[in-house]
């Protein structure tokens, strides 16, 4: 075995982690594992400057975009997104989709189901898509109604059928946690991660966002090897939430870490834009390059 400083700190962030990376990956995996890893970036839309869908997916595709990311409209307006992607080699990453109100973690049993049928619903159009998954959030904290320890349960209870149903269409349930000023129920990627893994259900997914990872993250590189393969999409975005470069959030940390567990899904912009939306975005492509050239 290689006692090397660099394979020491890393055997132990993944053992600190105690995540389903530390079962996984073994300390003589790293340059292999590694080695499968790949940057490729994608946009959600409304980021991207254009009259129509049409000359958004261009740009997109000039400016070496891999993927775009759709909203939950998406969501019973499937042919619009399938009919314009035809004139493009653009594949759909992920439906942003969100919380419904909550209503999957509600005390009202009539609004869980109704939460239920509702992300099933929009599994099916990830699937049609042929998207990885639906990036749900399980509740904001208006919406919360019930303590962690209950919500959690319900969530545990309720996802594995929900998971084999995305298994069935071929995509996933994608846990986002945010930061507890938006949704405190769910902060760190390794939380999301314990729930995916007590959910037994291949279908369960996370994923983690830069802005929301600034604030509740110790440590970039340590939450996604917490995640590890259950990792399934990422969210780009700098400290004061515009695009990665305009200001003094360095991705490399995190960018080690999803080279640490092979990941090879997309990293999206989910930002706004400080300055001209045409120049910015190539250059923060281009920084980001040189930040997962650095980890
Ligand atoms: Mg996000």
């Amino acid at each position: 075995m290689n006692f090397s400083r660099r394979g020491f700190l890393a055997a132990g962030a993944v053992a600190a982690a105690g995540s389903a990376a530390a079962q996984n990956i073994s300390l003589a995996d790293e340059p292999k594992v590694k080695s499968k890893a790949e940057l490729k970036l994608c946009s959600q839309l409304n980021v991207i400057p254009g009259r129509d869908l049409k000359e958004k997916l261009a740009k997109m595709e000039n400016w070496g975009f891999d993927a775009v990311e759709v909203h939950g409209d998406a969501v019973g307006d499937v042919k619009k997104y399938i009919d314009a992607l035809k004139n493009f080699k653009l594949p759909v990453s992920a439906i942003c989709w969100g919380s419904h109100k909550g209503d999957l973690v509600s005390k009202d049993p009539s609004r869980r189901n109704a939460g239920a049928e509702a992300l099933r619903r929009a599994l099916e159009a990830a699937g049609e898509l042929g998207a990885i998954g639906v990036v749900f959030v399980p509740a904001f904290n208006k919406e919360m109604e019930l303590d962690n320890r209950e919500i959690r349960k319900i969530l545990v209870d309720a996802l594995p059928a929900i998971g084999e149903h995305a298994v069935k269409h071929n995509t996933h349930v994608i846990m986002e946690p945010l930061n507890r000023n938006e949704a405190f129920f769910l902060r760190q990627v390794a939380d999301a991660a314990s729930i995916a893994r007590d959910c037994k259900s291949p279908g369960i997914a996370v994923m983690g966002d830069f802005y929301h990872m600034f604030i509740e993250e110790p440590s970039d590189m340590g939450a996604f090897i917490s995640g590890g393969p259950l990792v399934r999409h990422v969210h780009l975005a700098s400290r004061k939430r515009v695009l990665p470069g305009q200001d003094e959030r360095q991705f490399v940390d995190g960018f080690r870490g999803l080279k640490w567990i092979g990941y090879r899904d997309y990293c999206s912009f989910e930002c706004g834009v400080s300055g001209n939306h045409d120049t910015e975005i190539p250059k923060s492509l281009e920084f980001l390059r040189q930040q997962w050239a650095l980890a």
